[in-house]
């Protein structure tokens, strides 16, 4: 590590944009050149070449031991090119490998509410831990990738488990939260056991879901629906299993 940083040539954008936390770096670069009235090959040009290996790797979160010497100096390329600190962007793009997503993490696109407020139309692919199912702020479920956004303001207690999860995270790793909560969602009854207990099942909750986002158009038949509606449930049973004698609140 003891290579001299070598002097940068990097111009500086007129228009600065913030990237979204777990953004992929391609989306970000796109969105930056836009703004910019740029193209994408534009700036890949005026960046170090690590930009071009790494939003060319289908994985750009694998960390190539070939790639990562090169990394601080990219990191502070791209962080003079967009008047930003190398901090905030590392704190944001997964690419750098040192935002929190070394746990499991999955491919969404971020909450369409909190990208409007600053402006984005377009979706934009993120990298979030495997536990964040849930922007609590906008109570939207975050499907993966290529299915639609879930609202979930008609079923509230969905959006309280997702709290009661990350509270679960203060003890137990987020590789434990995980495969907890995975075997529970697998264990819970498939249909209710009689007609009487319809009303507090997980499909009373799924046809609450289908009916309150059908007015968005969003098609009622993919498993989303399924996931969200069994949330409160299996992070129900994940809290038992990991704390089996619960001193106080979790
Ligand atoms: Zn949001």
């Amino acid at each position: 590590m003891s290579r001299p940083i070598a002097p940068t040539h990097t111009p500086v954008l007129p228009r600065r944009v913030p990237p979204v936390t777990g953004e992929a770096l391609l989306s970000y670069l796109t969105r930056l050149a836009a703004a910019n009235h740029l193209t994408i090959g534009e700036v890949l040009a005026v960046l170090p070449t690590w930009f071009t290996t790494k939003t060319n790797n289908p994985d750009e979160r694998a960390q190539h031991h070939m790639l990562a010497p090169a990394t601080t100096d990219a990191l502070h390329a791209l962080a003079r090119l967009t008047s930003t600190t190398p901090a905030g962007l590392a704190r944001a793009l997964p690419a750098f490998g040192t935002t929190d997503t070394h746990g499991p993490v999955r491919a969404t696109t971020a909450c369409h509410r909190c990208t409007a407020r600053r402006g984005i139309l377009q979706p934009v692919p993120v990298h979030l831990p495997a536990h964040h199912k849930i922007c609590t702020r906008h109570g939207i479920w975050l499907s993966d990738t290529s299915q639609a956004h879930l609202d979930l303001a008609a079923c509230p207690e969905i959006i309280t488990a997702q709290h009661r999860a990350n509270r679960l995270l203060r003890r137990h790793t987020p590789q434990q939260l995980l495969l907890t909560y995975q075997a529970a969602a697998k264990s819970i009854p498939p249909w209710p056991t009689s007609p009487a207990a319809i009303p507090l099942h997980w499909r009373h909750r799924l046809l609450t879901l289908q009916t309150a986002n059908h007015r968005y158009g969003t098609p009622t038949d993919h498993d989303a629906y399924i996931h969200a509606a069994i949330y409160p449930d299996a992070i129900t049973l994940a809290a038992a299993e990991l704390n089996p004698h619960p001193a106080g609140p979790e």
